[in-house]
């Protein structure tokens, strides 16, 4: 079945009860036993399971081509499940670019707490076959990278990753399944901040393991998730199951509208380079078309000068939002740098786009507009 029929169908039946199309949302935290002791409608506490988060899971695992799904209350919370899934002295590789959150906590947190880590550059595959020469239990990829938007060759990662005997776990979160399926190409974990383009309103928090089998790996996932608790409320999955109905039709608008940006700034006179994978001269392109369906909602560009002149370029959009997060309907403008703190390796002169449903020539002659400035050209 084509992803877009699955977005819509998967997990979409009326309610038993009541025959309302849009699912009602659960509020009980607890659930009747029968006279027997037994739950046999499947729910027993909130906290374990209820029918909207249940439907959120079924519905993700479909779209990704997995076996099953473990709902967390954002991004964050479901890397961490995944990292506390693995022992102390567990060695993790990751890229040296991961988005910030990730590497914060496996410095600050998951170093401490006895896991190794290695920070590689995850599109130099030789450093990536060095990195696996040392026993590894979990190599952490996530592609396009931000901000720069390196692609990671995910085939080719996974094929080192198995030959050492690591499991391989993607942040699909840029993508979505509607671009990337990293399960089809060897992947055994896929992490998502649902708070992106799944919910795609910027009014929800989330996040998602999908696995491809029920390994044993994923069954300590889902225990942490169930007995650590760091679970959507049901009103929050049920925002999040809302988005992903829509998530075809956004994800295809977001990528086209990102393609036009990047060419109109690519031959921009006021800028230096743009980073978008769906351009023939970024690096990563043939890869990216390779495993990518389309080259995603997401890209980033250097304003030519330094850190005032992108800073000034970003105080002077209309349309562009300037906010962090992304996968929003509305387009936001970021200055990396400046929310990734004194030690970043971003570029100062660099803006970051989320690209959104507006009419790429608005965004276009609002950014063209912002880049002019006052008598700058
Ligand atoms: N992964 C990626 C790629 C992200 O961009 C983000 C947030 O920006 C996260 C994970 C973390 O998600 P959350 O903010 O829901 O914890």
């Amino acid at each position: 079945m084509h992803l877009e029929t699955l977005a819509v169908h998967a997990a979409q039946r009326p309610d038993p009860a009541t025959g309302a199309i849009a699912p009602p949302i659960s509020l009980s935290t607890t659930f009747e036993r029968d006279p027997s002791g037994e739950y046999p409608r499947g729910f027993e506490y909130s906290r374990d399971s209820n029918p909207n988060r249940a439907a959120l899971e079924e519905a993700m695992a479909l779209l990704e081509g997995g076996e099953a799904a473990a709902a967390f209350s954002s991004g964050m919370a479901a890397a961490t499940a995944v990292f506390q899934a693995l022992a102390p002295g567990d060695r993790v590789v990751a890229p040296n670019d991961a988005y910030m959150g990730v590497g914060k906590i496996l410095r600050d947190v998951f170093l401490p707490w006895g896991l190794d880590v290695a920070f590689v550059d995850m599109d130099d595959l030789a450093q990536v076959r060095e990195a696996l020469e040392t026993p590894t239990r979990l190599v952490w990829i996530e592609t396009p990278s931000n901000p720069l938007l390196k692609v990671t060759n995910i085939a080719a990662v996974v094929a080192l990753a198995k030959a050492s005997g690591a499991a391989v776990a993607c942040d699909n979160t840029w993508c979505t399944p509607i671009f990337q399926r990293p399960l089809d190409l060897g992947v055994d974990l896929v992490v998502h901040a649902t708070t992106k383009y799944i919910g795609g309103h910027h009014d929800v928090l989330g996040g998602m393991v999908v696995s491809k089998s029920a390994t044993p790996l994923f069954k300590r996932i889902r225990e942490l998730q169930i007995q650590a608790g760091a679970v959507p409320s049901p009103f929050e999955a049920w925002l999040a199951l809302r988005g992903l109905r829509t998530l075809p039709l956004r994800m295809r608008a977001h990528a086209d509208h990102a393609m036009a940006l990047a060419g109109f700034l690519d031959a921009h006179p006021a800028v230096e380079l743009v980073h978008y994978p769906g351009l023939p001269t970024h690096p990563g392109h043939d890869i990216a078309a390779r495993q990518m369906r389309a080259f995603g909602g997401m890209l980033s560009f250097q304003v030519k000068g330094g850190h005032d002149e992108a800073m000034a370029v970003a105080a002077r959009v209309r349309l562009f939002t300037r906010a962090t997060s992304l996968g929003g309907f509305e387009s936001l403008i970021e200055h990396r740098a400046s929310i990734e703190g004194p030690s970043t390796k971003t570029p100062v002169n660099l803006l970051r786009l989320s690209v959104g449903l507006e009419h790429p020539e608005d965004l276009c002659a609002d950014l063209d507009q912002a880049l002019r400035g006052q008598g700058r050209l």
